[in-house]
């Protein structure tokens, strides 16, 4: 079955620039902002936009890692999945404005889960949520703050995010299941 091209390298760059000025204009600048990307493909896009940040306001911003494996609720459908790494910044998220970051929102549960695994770590100011692809199809009252594209599917197709950092290419494709 083919896949189609919906975001090439330089669409994803673009859109991470955008993303990158609207979460400084929404924050005022950079602080108390946290960027807490979900593995494994979130967390290159936080470090990414952090690095973007830097770049704009000359100050770094504090990138984590969260895994949310153990607070899913369909932990029972995937019992072999197996957790990766959580680093939070040392600083914390106490008082912080968190924003979350992953590559692909569908059924919103993965975000559910973030904010009972980001519970464990303090308790943040405000959570806001990016998301590369928002896919459609939500089975929660979940939605993106920042989103790179917005692109309905059906549930029946598959997204492809590759990145240079996993997969030596940036690009967004779609293909049937
Ligand atoms: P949700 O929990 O919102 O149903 O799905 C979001 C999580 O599953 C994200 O971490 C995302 O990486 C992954 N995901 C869901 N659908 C897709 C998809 O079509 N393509 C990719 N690459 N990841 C997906
Ligand atoms: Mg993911």
């Amino acid at each position: 079955m083919g896949s189609r091209t919906v975001l090439e390298e330089s669409e994803i760059s673009r859109a991470l620039t955008r993303i990158s000025h609207e979460i400084i204009e929404a924050n005022k600048g950079v602080e108390g902002l946290v960027l807490v990307g979900i593995p494994t493909r979130g967390t290159s896009l936080a470090q990414r936009i952090a690095g973007q940040i830097s770049r704009i306001e000359g100050t770094d911003v504090p990138v984590g890692s969260l895994d949310v494996t153990m607070y899913r609720d369909d932990l029972a459908k995937h019992p072999t999945r197996s957790p990766r790494p959580t680093e939070m910044p040392v600083g914390g998220i106490d008082n912080a404005t968190v924003v979350l970051v992953d590559d692909v929102l569908f059924s919103g549960r993965t975000v559910r889960a973030a904010l009972d695994a980001l519970n464990d770590h303090g308790r943040p100011r405000a959570v806001r949520l990016a998301a590369l692809i928002d896919r459609g199809h939500r089975e929660l009252p979940i939605r993106a703050d920042y989103i790179g594209k917005n692109l309905p599917s059906s549930k029946h197709e598959r997204i492809s995010v590759r990145l240079v950092e996993h997969d030596g290419v940036d690009e967004v494709t779609i293909s049937q299941d």
